[in-house]
């Protein structure tokens, strides 16, 4: 009997959490989206499909990338310049395929690797006044990740700590106060969240992404720069059998669920904030 009570009473938590959730992310329409990714691809690989769908369905979607992601190439005649170039053109191919416009992503500019030596009031302050300026009804955000992740990849653990962190910042006047006294910018409240890259163990809500699957692998294969070959000699296109097992690749690793294509996020809203 206690258990039924109990199972009851779990199954009233689960629905009150569920019920928190107005509508299903991938059938949102007209409403304002702002995704924080800590590299020029995570958003691609981690939430591509989501985003196609959120662009198709009349949303306006920004992207905000943390890093301009120039050092991740094995080529010795790379430089960190010519990489940051690359790769922003890149992303803006591969967002575009997605349907973001390029004015829509925006640049915070930090170096690769560098995002948790940077200046960390500054990083929060500029995330905060973003979210104050573009006052998104849903926001998308990197979780640290996967468990081997959360002690191996900084900018990721950073960009998710700091992206919460402004969340709470954006919410209460008093951080960064000049951003309203000087700039006009009103506190806002974040209503929703997701999380991509999350843990297995902590995700709990998965997008169908079926109708888009082979949209996002178009997407993905912009970021020629990450795949081998171009990521040992930079080439800036694909030999044909090259693209396709990359996209073979990418098509294996991609989750299903119940015979689906999915992208799994960790849904979060309702933070204790102060
Ligand atoms: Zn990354």
């Amino acid at each position: 009997m206690r258990k039924i009570l109990l199972l009851a009473f779990l199954f009233e938590i689960v629905s009150l959490s569920l019920s928190a959730q107005t509508q299903r992310l991938e059938e949102i329409q007209g409403k304002t989206i702002l995704l924080f990714t800590p590299h020029p691809d995570d958003d691609v690989f981690g939430a591509g499909g989501t985003i196609a769908l959120l662009n198709r369905h009349h949303n306006k979607v920004y992207i905000v990338v943390y890093t301009n992601d120039n050092k991740g190439s094995y080529d010795p005649e790379m430089s960190s310049e010519r990489l940051a170039r690359i790769r922003r053109a890149e992303q803006e191919a591969s967002e575009g395929v997605l349907g973001t416009p390029k004015e829509n992503i925006l640049w915070m500019g930090y170096d690769d690797g560098m995002l948790e030596y940077a200046p960390q009031p500054k990083l929060t302050e500029e995330a905060t006044a973003l979210i104050r300026r573009i006052r998104p009804d849903v926001l998308l955000s990197v979780d640290p990740g996967e468990w081997y992740e959360r002690w191996h990849k900084t900018d990721h653990r950073m960009a998710a700590f700091n992206t919460i962190d402004a969340v709470r910042a954006a919410e209460f006047w008093l951080y960064f106060p000049n951003q309203k006294l000087q700039q006009g910018l009103q506190p806002y409240r974040v209503p929703e969240m997701y999380f991509f890259y999350p843990a297995p163990q902590e995700a709990n809500y998965w997008v169908n992404i079926d109708p888009v699957a082979d949209l996002k692998l178009d997407a993905a294969a912009k970021q020629v720069s990450q795949f081998e070959p171009s990521v040992n000699k930079y080439r800036p296109d694909w030999d044909a059998k090259d693209l396709e097992k990359a996209k073979e690749e990418m098509r294996k690793e991609q989750p299903k669920k119940d015979g689906h294509y999915v992208e799994a996020f960790r849904y979060a809203t309702g933070f204790v904030q102060y």
